[in-house]
């Protein structure tokens, strides 16, 4: 096992990619689609439920574990991995965005960001050298440097400005996380969609330098196509020899064309989220288990998938304990959702080594265009 952490590209087939990050942890297979833990728990699943669906790594949140329970207290309790019994590699947000939207009474400075915590209302500040200073105590394998995320949509002039800021912030960023062996500090690309300020950035980064790239201002409002067209050029500005990161994205076709546009990695809470909603994504699309027409149904959910919700349950089980709110619907549609995820990225990843993502999107847009099974 390694004790750095480091990227070996696999394959390549058009711009995408297949690889692996070796970290002291465990490897992490890209692309990759990360949970989301945000406080310290991938709602409703057991941490060894989340293993088997095949997830690698989670992505824990800066801002959500600082305010509660603390990054001090969790530090003291021997770091979060051992805190949410979850021994393999972890990244986490800088904070950065969701104190923005989420925070109350923020005040942006260039030191930084004070507000008021949506929990209590205490006062807080968070810095590029707080957020490393957090995200050390937390025992994070993957850092994320501290950055704004610009707003949607902006003007050239704030998007500049507000671009700029997060270069400086990035430069403290990687001053301020020092030399840590075994753990990566990833940069994040900004510039929102002006195609100029995202090449002034990434040629920023590196010259600072970092373990990894992430691609960040997207997935805030844009929409699908405005999202594909930033892609079409931002991630070729980064470096081909280091992991590339979208943050926050997305529904299944979403995952599908940034894969296809060069990206190696991806987080998101729909999948969770959505399984507490009753919405659930099936290899046919999305279907909705609070409809009626499953009521009598006593076939699974999607026929091909070899989870638990899918192997012993059927649409009727699942629709009755959805609409009687028991908790059970939660675990399983959960549980569902992050398997149909993690078996897509393992489909994409095989069709990379085998030369066919072409075909592996064909497919799977035809599939996702005969909509559901046909009520019984
Ligand atoms: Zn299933």
């Amino acid at each position: 096992m390694t004790q750095r952490v480091t990227f070996q590209l696999q394959a390549r087939d058009g711009k995408a990619r297949r690889g692996v990050i070796q970290t002291p942890r465990g490897e992490i297979r890209t692309p990759a689609f990360m949970p989301v833990g945000t406080a310290a728990t991938v709602k409703a699943m057991l941490p060894e439920s989340v293993r088997a669906t095949g997830a690698d790594v989670l992505l824990g949140n800066t801002y959500h574990l600082m305010l509660r329970p603390t990054a001090e207290r969790i530090a003291a309790l021997g770091g979060l991995h051992k805190f949410m019994n979850w021994e393999r590699p972890i990244l986490t947000d800088s904070g950065g965005f969701q104190v923005m939207s989420l925070a109350e009474l923020r005040k942006l400075t260039e030191k930084g960001v004070t507000f008021r915590s949506h929990v209590d209302g205490a006062r807080h500040e968070l810095t590029p050298e707080r957020s490393m200073e957090i995200q050390a105590l937390l025992g994070s394998d993957i850092v994320m440097s501290f950055d704004e995320c610009t707003p949607y949509p902006a003007t050239e002039e704030v998007a500049a400005s507000s671009m700029r800021l997060s270069m400086r912030w990035a430069q403290r960023s990687r001053d301020a996380f020092g030399d840590r062996p075994g753990h990566a500090l990833f940069g994040i690309q900004q510039g929102s969609t002006f195609r100029e300020l995202r090449e002034e950035s990434a040629q920023a980064l590196q010259q600072i330098g970092f373990d990894g790239y992430a691609v960040g201002g997207l997935a805030v409002g844009e929409g699908q196509e405005a999202m594909f067209d930033v892609l079409d050029y931002a991630p070729d500005m980064l470096p081909e020899d280091k992991p590339r990161y979208l943050m926050g994205v997305g529904k299944p076709d979403d995952i599908v064309g940034a894969v296809a546009r060069g990206i190696d990695m991806m987080d998101c809470v729909l999948p969770s989220r959505s399984g507490r909603t009753g919405q659930v994504f099936t290899h046919r699309g999305v279907v909705n288990i609070k409809n009626a027409r499953h009521r009598d149904d006593p076939r699974p959910l999607d026929e091909s998938c070899t989870c638990p919700a899918c192997r012993s349950y059927s649409r009727a089980y699942l629709h009755h304990v959805f609409r009687a709110g028991e908790m059970i619907s939660g675990m399983l549609l959960t549980w569902h959702n992050l398997h149909y995820y993690q078996v897509l990225m393992d489909g994409m990843r095989e069709a990379i080594e085998a030369g066919d993502f072409a075909g592996f999107e064909r497919d799977f847009h035809a599939r996702r265009a005969e909509g559901d099974i046909e009520p019984i």
